[in-house]
């Protein structure tokens, strides 16, 4: 659990070149942090779950999460992310800036989407429908509507 401390990323490579996911959890959430370890704080030296040095890469444990969130779980960019984190801080920065408001955004429409109900049909499962997301500005155009998984009924979140 976040607690308002910056947590660190650990990086195993036992654990990555190894297919098996280690750890409880999420099947799919498993297999993209596979080798990645977090949420643990700071001063771990040897992977949990298989006692090989690890290192410490100095990658936020908030980062970590947006780019879960802004990628769904792409483990393809989670790694070039960390690799871009490592050879050019700048460009990191400046992509991360851009992903860090996509997840936020992503995270909001999760959570209109739970407490939203179809006032057609009151079912709670919706699509998120959105709009053209702008990369010049970083901002979403904000226009997202909800289409119900039930009855296809569309509404703007509130
Ligand atoms: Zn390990
Ligand atoms: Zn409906």
């Amino acid at each position: 659990m976040y607690n308002g401390e910056e947590l660190t990323i650990y990086f195993c490579q036992n654990c990555y070149d190894n297919n098996e996911p280690k750890g409880n959890g999420d099947p799919k959430n498993m297999q993209y942090i596979r080798g990645y370890i977090g949420g643990w704080g700071h001063g771990l030296s040897k992977c949990p779950y298989c006692q090989q040095d690890i290192v410490d890469l100095n990658f936020t444990h908030d980062d970590f999460i947006a780019i879960r969130t802004a990628s769904n779980y792409n483990r393809q960019f989670l790694d070039a992310m960390i690799k871009l984190h490592d050879e050019d801080i700048i460009a990191y920065e400046t992509k991360m800036a851009e992903l860090r408001v996509k997840a936020k955004e992503l995270e909001s429409i999760k959570q209109e989407e739970r407490k939203t109900k179809c006032p057609k049909c009151g079912c709670t499962e919706f699509t998120p429908l959105r709009k053209k997301w702008r990369l010049l500005t970083g901002f979403a155009t904000n226009k997202v509507e909800l289409v119900c998984n039930n009855c296809g009924y569309k509404m703007q979140p509130k």
